[in-house]
């Protein structure tokens, strides 16, 4: 049966088959499943007219090989865009994605609670290239017309906020953003490409950490810059132009991340509720911010515009000494304390929020630490907090 005759559409297929199959092409490569590691640097030509004119498809290779193409064929189908371009990390992704689409006089509005290296990009050689930032509260949504300038060109979102986890009314912002002549950039590595579709919701250039959920067990660097059609060409003259390329076996571990994305999702997300969920009940804890709760400020827009949740949140404490939250954290067996978060592995960082904001108040009632649910017997992870908090108690 062809599939392409008018009468019979195609039946949508569902996400775990995108991430099976989006990128791949075995029959290109002898039959086999997987897309091979090309190393590559030169790229030879058949002719000095071949060279002159660079009429094939690989050139050389920080200008691409099917091993970048195959993932970044995946991570465009998966975010619903046209073209992604990959990078050496998540920041390089931003840092790229914001000198490719700003110019020397621009305007930015960035939310409040982005990532907070993004900050220092735009607090930092954006500003001296002459690209000046406002940042507004994450929760503004259609208000943000209000903050628009004349020189405004490009809105920063990041939804949820980075430790905090604020949802953004994405299409109220898209909306304005585009009433006002500006593209809209989003950082979704949260929600990673399976739960939350930014092309659908009016959002112009996404944004991946891959280093995140798609690589997927905390073993690479990689990052991801998808965008619609009309910014494709710009995008890969750019980008490339600007030299940034991903390593060849950060690529593989990507797309070996991506193969099983819905499945690990799936359990980092039912871990995380049900972890979230005993955290709320707890005398020690004052408040739990992950979107999928139906306690979470904006949990009515989380259950509105994404398709699931990832096993990443914050807990606010009550107070407590700190020698006490140093005693709960340091005897966690499971939860490591360390940077980073989306491997299979179970993580805790205490973190301060107050001094990285400054269009927005953060007060916290106590500590606040953020936690990765990672894959474990979520049992065990509760076992492992609970024996934490006596701890708490103890020291306190
Ligand atoms: C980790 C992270 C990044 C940066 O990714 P790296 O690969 O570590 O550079 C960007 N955005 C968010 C939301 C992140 O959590």
């Amino acid at each position: 049966m062809s599939s392409d005759q008018p009468d019979k559409p195609r039946r949508p297929r569902g996400q775990a088959t995108a991430v099976v199959q989006g990128g791949r092409d075995p029959f290109a490569h002898h039959g086999f499943v997987n897309t091979p590691v090309y190393r590559g640097s030169t790229v030879l030509f058949k002719s000095l007219d071949s060279f002159e004119r660079r009429d094939q498809r690989y050139v050389y290779g920080r200008r691409g090989t099917p091993t970048s193409e195959a993932l970044e064929a995946a991570i465009a189908q998966l975010e619903g865009g046209a073209r992604a371009w990959l990078a050496p990390s998540g920041a390089a992704a931003i840092a790229t994605a914001l000198l490719t689409f700003t110019r020397a006089g621009d305007h930015m509005l960035v939310a409040d609670t982005v990532y907070q290296p993004t900050r220092k990009i735009c607090d930092g050689p954006l500003t001296r290239f002459g690209v000046e930032s406002t940042y507004y509260d994450p929760t503004i949504g259609a208000g943000i017309a209000g903050l628009m300038r004349p020189n405004t060109t490009l809105v920063y979102a990041e939804s949820p906020g980075s430790l905090t986890f604020e949802v953004q009314d994405i299409p109220a912002i898209a909306a304005a953003a585009h009433a006002g002549g500006a593209l809209l950039a989003m950082d979704n590595t949260w929600a990673s490409p399976l739960y939350f579709k930014p092309f659908q919701h009016g959002v112009d250039i996404s944004i991946q950490a891959g280093t995140k959920y798609v690589v997927g067990h905390a073993d690479a660097m990689l990052g991801a810059i998808t965008v619609a059609e009309p910014l494709a060409h710009k995008l890969v003259a750019e980008a490339g132009g600007l030299g940034i390329c991903a390593g060849t076996e950060e690529m593989f571990l990507g797309l070996r991340g991506v193969r099983t994305l819905d499945v690990r999702l799936e359990r980092h997300w039912r871990s995380g509720v049900e972890v979230a969920r005993w955290l709320e009940q707890r005398p020690e804890v004052a408040r739990v911010l992950y979107p999928a709760l139906p306690s979470h400020p904006q949990h009515e827009l989380w259950k509105r515009d994404f398709l699931g949740a990832c096993g990443l949140f914050s807990v606010v404490l009550k107070p407590c000494a700190k020698t006490a939250l140093a005693a709960m954290i340091e005897g966690l067996e499971l939860f490591g304390i360390g940077a980073s978060w989306g491997g299979y592995e179970s993580l805790v960082l205490p973190f301060e929020a107050a001094r990285a904001r400054s269009a927005t108040v953060w007060q916290p009632e106590g500590p606040t630490v953020r936690l990765h649910i990672g894959l474990e017997d979520v049992d065990d992870l509760k076992a492992d907090l609970d024996a934490g908090f006596a701890r708490l108690a103890a020291a306190g």
